[in-house]
């Protein structure tokens, strides 16, 4: 019998909610014997080929590109889990949202103190994704059916949210897995 797929990608974030999946240690054994990881940045599998049965999405919306990956895995995974603050509510890349985008790139790119750009020009390839006007948290930009809380969610709480939503059991994470302080 084959087994479920689950899909995982990194939007606007910083990576460490992979990495805290990639804590759950020698579970990760038990992990492949579940299930097979399908595209993902773990495994460099870059398109959907296959349905999910679960999508873990690390980071929120910043750029068009963002946009585009999300709504594709809201189409191609049964359930879709935000994972960490940045997903859920935009993170730190977020504090960039009260400042206007045009003010955030002047500063970035020609007037912050350790700016050296000689040509004085903010990049504008049309290779480069174009940056939204804020940052957004992934449930304003498709519908998300559960959020793991914390900057990252503990290995902990990642495994046992796996486990309950690959075996179809309700997802009730005892509290001391959903406390972050
Ligand atoms: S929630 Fe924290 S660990 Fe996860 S991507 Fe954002 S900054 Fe990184």
């Amino acid at each position: 019998m084959s087994k479920p797929k689950i899909a995982t990608t990194s939007m606007c974030g910083c990576f460490g909610c992979h990495m805290s999946l990639l804590d759950i240690d020698e579970r990760i054994l038990e992990l492949a014997d579940l299930v097979e990881l399908h595209k993902s940045p773990l495994n460099d599998i870059k398109v959907f080929a296959e349905r999910c049965a679960v999508g873990l999405v690390e980071g929120g919306c910043s750029n068009d590109e963002n946009f585009h990956v999300l709504r594709t895995f809201r189409e191609n995974c049964d359930i879709l889990v935000s994972v960490g603050e940045c997903a859920r509510t935009g993170g730190i890349p977020a504090l960039r949202n009260p400042i206007a985008l045009q003010e955030c790139l002047t500063e970035a790119y020609l007037h912050g103190p350790t700016v050296y750009n000689p040509g004085h020009v903010i990049p504008n390839d049309p290779d480069i994704p174009l940056l939204l006007d804020q940052v957004y948290p992934c449930h304003e930009v498709v519908k998300i059916d559960y959020h793991l809380a914390g900057c990252p969610p503990p290995a902990e709480t990642i495994w046992a949210a796996l486990q309950a939503l690959l075996s179809d059991q309700p997802l009730q994470l005892p509290y001391e897995l959903l406390k972050y302080d």
